[in-house]
C-alpha cells in the first residue's frame, strides 16, 4: 500500500496504524513519483492526499488510474467540497474519505478498497522458490515443503529479497533500502531482529552473516 501525503505527522500516523494491521506500507511525500513508487513496491491501493506542495493531488489520480489500471485509489482529503469529491471520483477515485476521520472509518475503506483492487493486479502473481521453500508474494505465504510458515510482513519482504538474491551477498544499506524503505543511518537493531525472526522460522543454516557486509542466503 501506498500513501502519499506531505503532511509528516498525518502520515506516520497512517502508516503506524495500517503497519500495526498487518499491510505492507509505502510512504512518499511528493505526488511527482506515486506511479513510480506504486509501480515498484507493486501497491495494490494508494491512500492519496490532495494538498501535495508538487503535483495536485487529482492529476496525480487521473496519472495512477491511467498508468495502474487495475489499482485502488483512496483520497484522503481535508477537502470535503462536493465539487473536490466528484472531480476526485471523475479522476479515476475508488473512494474517497475526508479529514479527520475516525480510525475505524479508514480501515473500514483500506479494507473494502483491497477487496476490490486485490485480485486484479498483475504483479502481485509472483511466486518465489529456492530449494524446498515457497515464498508467493500475491498470497504473502510462505511455505517450506508442505509446511506454512509464518511470517510478519517484514520478514516475508526481506526473505522475497533474500529469495531473489540466492547466492549472492546483499548488503545492509541494500536491505534497509529495499525492505524499509529508509537510507542506512547506522542502526540495524530492526534488520538483526528481523534476520534472527526468519533464522529461527526458516531454518538457521540458511543466512549467513557476512560481517561488515550483510547477508548472504543459500537455499537448503
Ligand atoms: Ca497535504
Amino acid at each position: 500500500m501506498l500513501i502519499v501525503e506531505d503532511d509528516a505527522a498525518i502520515a506516520s500516523g497512517l502508516v503506524r496504524v495500517l503497519d500495526a494491521q498487518g499491510y505492507d506500507v509505502r510512504r512518499i511525500d511528493r505526488g511527482a513519483g506515486a506511479v513510480a513508487a506504486a509501480r515498484e513496491h507493486r501497491a495494490v491501493l494508494v491512500l492519496l492526499d490532495l494538498g501535495l506542495p508538487d503535483v495536485d493531488g487529482i492529476e496525480v489520480c487521473r496519472r495512477l488510474r491511467a498508468e495502474l489500471d487495475g489499482i485502488g485509489i483512496l483520497i484522503v482529503s481535508a477537502r470535503d467540497q462536493e465539487l473536490d469529491v466528484v472531480a476526485g471520483l471523475d479522476a479515476g477515485a475508488d473512494d474517497y474519505l475526508v479529514k479527520p476521520f475516525r480510525l475505524s472509518e479508514l480501515l473500514a475503506r483500506v479494507r473494502a478498497a483491497t477487496r476490490r483492487a486485490g485480485p486484479t493486479i498483475p504483479a502481485e502473481a509472483e511466486v518465489l522458490t529456492a530449494g524446498d521453500l515457497r515464498v508467493d508474494l500475491s498470497a504473502r505465504r510462505v511455505f517450506r515443503g508442505d509446511e506454512e510458515v509464518h511470517l510478519r510482513p517484514k520478514e516475508l519482504e526481506l526473505l522475497a529479497l533474500f529469495v531473489r538474491e540466492s547466492g549472492r551477498a546483499v548488503t545492509r544499506a541494500r536491505i534497509m533500502r529495499d525492505v524499509w524503505d529508509t537510507e542506512w543511518m547506522g542502526s540495524t537493531k530492526t534488520l538483526d531482529t528481523h534476520v534472527l525472526a526468519l533464522r529461527s522460522k526458516i531454518g538457521p543454516e540458511s543466512i549467513t552473516t557476512l560481517r561488515g557486509v550483510g547477508y548472504r542466503f543459500d537455499p537448503t
